[in-house]
């Protein structure tokens, strides 16, 4: 679990009127939700210098909740509990992870039950991003890379490395690369960050027409969090980067000591092994 070790605040049963439902009275005539919050944060200054302003105001945020909830109607509290994790974790700079639960005790189904709710679990991930380019303007594709994924409300980069010129691999026969790496904070998945990535590098004219060939623009994920993952369309972390100077020299720059979550070694570690 990504919110492990953080410390946590807690609303509960906050009472808002708002509006959502599937059928038409509900979103006439309006009933009463209730909000369960957990919010994953690092109190330890907060309580140390008795500042508020080094926490988060649950105050705030329970005023906010209600306002969102009566301004935005959605049919499924589904919608409002998604939708309200990731408005608040973009609102609460502090705000690392949330649990929220979104109660309809008088949903109407004819049948008495006490009340029913969903809970989600919403949080900012790390992820590591490979940007490549070896055609055109490299330098001038990269940096619109990092300007999109920048522009993409879910994401947020963090640390830019040093662009590196390195030598094709696998293919040699074909221009020099010019490489760096991403630190990206980013609420989306990694299914949705690849989509995003496929996006960009469409957006950048990329082309795939041979495997490891000429590219305006490439974005790799490296890693997500300490996430292991192989499906056909995304393994993490990326399969092949222990072998890629040109993915661990600007890696290392932001990231030395990040732990790869299957080889067992740092990416200091991995570079050492892989220049001796
Ligand atoms: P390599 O992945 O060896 O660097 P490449 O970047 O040239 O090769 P692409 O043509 O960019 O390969 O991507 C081919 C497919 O790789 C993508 O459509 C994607 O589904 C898949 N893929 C699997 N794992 C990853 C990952 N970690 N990051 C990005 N793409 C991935
Ligand atoms: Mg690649
Ligand atoms: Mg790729």
């Amino acid at each position: 679990m990504e919110h492990a070790g953080w410390d946590k605040i807690r609303i509960k049963n906050l009472e808002v009127f708002g509006n959502h439902g599937v059928f038409p009275e509900e979103n006439k005539l309006g009933q009463k939700f209730l909000v369960s919050a957990v919010l994953y944060t690092d109190t330890r200054e907060a309580g140390l210098t008795d500042d508020l302003t080094k926490s988060i105001h649950y105050g705030e945020v329970s005023h906010f909740i209600t306002k969102y909830m009566r301004e935005n109607t959605y049919q499924l509290i589904e919608s409002v509990a998604e939708q309200l994790a990731r408005a608040l974790l973009l609102e609460y700079e502090r705000l690392e992870w949330i649990d929220i639960e979104i109660q309809k005790p008088w949903a109407p189904i004819g049948l008495p039950l006490e009340s029913v709710s969903v809970e989600v679990s919403r949080g900012w991930h790390r992820a590591y991003i490979a940007v490549g380019s070896n055609l055109g303007d490299k330098g001038e594709y990269i940096r619109q890379g990092i300007e999109a994924l920048q522009d993409c409300s879910d994401c947020i980069v963090e640390k830019e490395s040093a662009l590196i010129v390195t030598k094709p691999y696998g293919v040699t026969d074909q221009p020099d690369f010019l490489n760096g790496m991403l630190q990206v904070k980013t609420l989306l998945t990694p299914a949705e960050l690849l989509k995003k990535l496929n996006e960009i590098e469409l957006a950048a004219k990329r082309e795939r027409k041979i495997h490891w060939g000429p590219r305006t623009l490439d974005l790799d994920i490296i890693f997500y969090d300490d996430l292991v993952l192989d499906t056909e369309r995304l393994t993490i972390p990326h399969p092949d980067m222990q072998n890629r100077d040109f993915v661990l020299e600007p890696l290392a720059e932001l990231a030395p000591r990040y732990r790869h979550p299957v080889l067992g070694k740092t990416v200091k570690e991995l570079l050492e092994a892989l220049r001796n």
